[in-house]
């Protein structure tokens, strides 16, 4: 009795619960995705420009070499520039 609508209600439809490599990224943060090998995979810095106000560094997959982030180093130098 009382066959009500419940609202909201979704039935499983068997999804899987969450990303595998999402566990691995916060479990390592050295391993970028890369999305070549479609994983995660460690990452190797690597100086891309030396600027006045901060290094450039890239990061790199270390399997195949596809660029998978970047970062700019901020140095807390008092540099004046005139
Ligand atoms: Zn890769």
């Amino acid at each position: 009795m009382g066959a009500g609508r419940r609202p909201g209600y979704a039935p499983a439809t068997g999804r899987t619960p969450a990303d595998p490599h999402a566990q691995f990224r916060s479990l390592q943060a050295s391993l970028l995705f890369c999305p070549t090998c479609r994983e995660a995979t460690p990452a190797r810095e690597r100086l891309l420009l030396v600027l006045p106000s901060g290094n450039k560094y890239e990061y790199r997959c270390s399997r195949c070499g596809t660029s998978t982030g970047e970062k700019t180093d901020q140095q807390d130098t008092t540099l004046i520039l005139s």
